[in-house]
């Protein structure tokens, strides 16, 4: 709990990053809730891995462990064969339960426009799993208005745009969401009055906070504390909206 509210952080990552060194532990997460408050989070591999079938696994120990605590996501490069993508997303989905299916497109180009890209949506749809698409820094593929075609051509995944496009990209999420009913925003990375600018176009039952990081927990839930709304609102954001979609 943080100042009296029940807390799901859906973006945050362990596991081995190449691209930026990062190596972060399920225990060293946990210790970081703990001393923050939050209740529970969904783990995300980082995008750039040596191993990817060895993320999922220590993502999938992590959930199996500490249900209470953790849901999964997988993140797979895309251009591998679209078979084995396809073989990994089930795996995931069936040995660990995982909730989620992340896209990075600044370090995996996949063009969410094109039919080319439906192999990843349908690994989505036919697990059962909401995508997590990164959006802002990495256009053009991370462009959030890119995702209404996605959606469009699957409307029953659940698509959330990551990092609300980065600020700069905000308001094509206002976009994106308001044309397309499975399209989410996770709001990290937004000042306050950004949020508070969003929360004008897309109905609170589509926000979804977020860290990114252990280091910027305080700062990016704190973010929703401040702002002028109801509770009933804070708690949706900080904690049903995210239970009705990774549980
Ligand atoms: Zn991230």
């Amino acid at each position: 709990m943080m100042h009296g509210f029940k807390v799901f952080d859906t973006h945050t990552h362990i596991g081995r990053a190449r691209h930026s060194g990062t190596v972060r532990t399920a225990e060293e997460l946990l210790r970081e809730m703990d001393k923050h408050g939050v209740d529970k989070s969904l783990l995300i591999p980082f995008p750039v891995v040596d191993d990817f079938k060895r993320e999922h696994d220590e993502i999938g120990a992590a959930v199996k462990q500490w249900p209470d605590r953790f849901a999964g996501a997988a993140c797979i490069y895309p251009f591998i064969d679209e078979r084995d993508f396809a073989a990994e997303v089930k795996r995931c989905r069936q040995e660990f339960g995982f909730k989620a299916l992340k896209l990075q497109p600044m370090y995996q180009a996949l063009n969410p426009v094109s039919p080319r890209s439906d192999f990843f949506f349908q690994a989505a749809r036919d697990n059962g799993l909401a995508v997590v698409a990164h959006t802002g820094s990495g256009v053009p593929f991370s462009l959030p208005s890119l995702f209404i075609s996605a959606a469009r051509r699957f409307p029953e995944v659940t698509i959330i745009l990551g990092h609300a496009g980065g600020s700069v990209y905000m308001l094509e999420c206002a976009v994106a969401s308001q044309v397309c009913p499975n399209i989410y925003v996770e709001l990290s990375s937004l000042m306050p009055h950004h949020i508070a600018d969003l929360m004008h176009y897309v109905p609170v039952e589509k926000l979804l906070a977020g860290s990114d990081l252990p280091s910027s927990i305080e700062t990016e839930l704190g973010k929703i504390f401040t702002l002028n709304i109801p509770d009933e609102a804070k708690r949706q954001i900080l904690w049903d909206n995210a239970v009705a979609l990774f549980g």
